[in-house]
């Protein structure tokens, strides 16, 4: 049971600013890159690709996820991957974007930077003719070394006024906020906006989010639910305003749950939690769908609903000016709405 309606979710103008790009690889434009590209899947239909988005754990998923990459070659593919994903959200009102991209996965590949960077990029550029404002984040894959973090944010010096924040992601045991503090140090004395997962449940949650708060500086998490379980961290994030971009579908792949408890608590609480999509293909489910997910499972109001999409403006990365401009489209969009 919802006590708002599935349109009036789907409706809301929203941002969305937790989506791997290259999470949103759907079978359909796998199957037609590796056609064009001649690679061999081993499959040859989208029912037999779709049947391998299949996981039960995050390493289970990463598994399938970089397998994906593979057919990721060239700025034309980085191109339609993008647009493939800005087509489908621009259905469930998405307005504004803040995406992460990965280059470590391609240029370990063969894939020069210049080749991901412009085709992405060029996509954010197009985007904005079906009335999206779209921004690249970069991460760092926390599997790989500091050293390769650092060579990639050189990489990525050319294009600094392109690239709005850096992040952190992937696989989270073992490869602590702490291991990139330097090059993360580098990324804030630049002037890059700070942001890194700290993924639901891990060994050390609690320490992993106050190190990326109090040490490394981060104004965002991803994720980052566990601080329920430390009013301090809660109390903190209040204070300082501290965005938590949760993705509660993609959480009950991963683990048994989707969080909603939790993601209820820190809204009613002031927090300013988000919901996002995470990794829409693999997780069969877009922005809009999983605030549809979370109302259902939570119970949620319409006023639940308004600030969460109130929240993801707030948190973002633009001016005041930009987030007063969009915060009045969502009043004016509940004002005139009839259920
Ligand atoms: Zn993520």
């Amino acid at each position: 049971m919802t006590k708002v309606s599935k349109d009036f979710i789907y409706q809301i103008p929203k941002a969305e600013l937790h989506m791997h790009l290259e999470g949103s690889l759907e079978p359909e434009l796998k199957l037609q890159l590796a056609n064009k590209h001649n690679i061999d899947l081993g499959m040859t239909t989208v029912e037999e690709i779709t049947e391998t988005y299949k996981f039960n754990d995050l390493p289970s998923f990463l598994a399938v996820y970089y397998q994906g990459m593979n057919v990721l070659l060239e700025r034309q593919d980085f191109y339609d991957l993008a647009m493939a994903y800005f087509h489908k959200v621009k259905t469930q009102n998405v307005k504004y974007c803040e995406l992460f991209f990965d280059p470590q996965a391609h240029t370990t590949r063969g894939v020069a930077f210049e080749e991901i960077f412009e085709g992405y990029y060029q996509a954010c550029q197009d985007a904005k003719d079906l009335g999206i404002s779209a921004k690249l984040i970069m991460c760092f894959l926390r599997d790989m070394s500091q050293e390769s973090a650092i060579e990639h944010y050189h990489m990525a010096k050319p294009y600094k006024d392109k690239i709005l924040g850096i992040g952190l992601d992937s696989d989270e045991r073992d490869n602590p906020p702490l291991k990139f503090r330097e090059v993360f140090k580098m990324a804030k004395d630049d002037g890059f906006n700070i942001t890194m997962h700290c993924d639901i449940d891990q060994v050390d949650s609690i320490k992993h989010i106050k190190d990326a708060l109090y040490t490394i500086g981060v104004s965002r998490i991803e994720h980052g639910t566990n601080i329920v379980e430390d009013q301090e961290l809660v109390e903190y994030a209040k204070k300082h305003k501290i965005g938590f971009t949760c993705c509660p579908v993609s959480n009950s792949f991963v683990t048994d749950d989707m969080k909603g408890k939790e993601i209820k608590y820190l809204l009613r609480h002031g927090v300013k939690v988000t919901v996002n999509s995470d990794d829409p293909a693999y997780f069969l489910s877009y922005i809009a769908d999983d605030m549809y997910a979370l109302a259902k499972h939570e119970n949620l109001t319409k006023e639940d609903i308004i600030q969460l999409a109130k929240n993801s403006f707030e948190i973002a990365w633009m001016s005041d000016q930009e987030k007063q401009g969009y915060l009045e489209q969502i009043d004016d969009f509940v004002r005139n709405y009839q259920e």
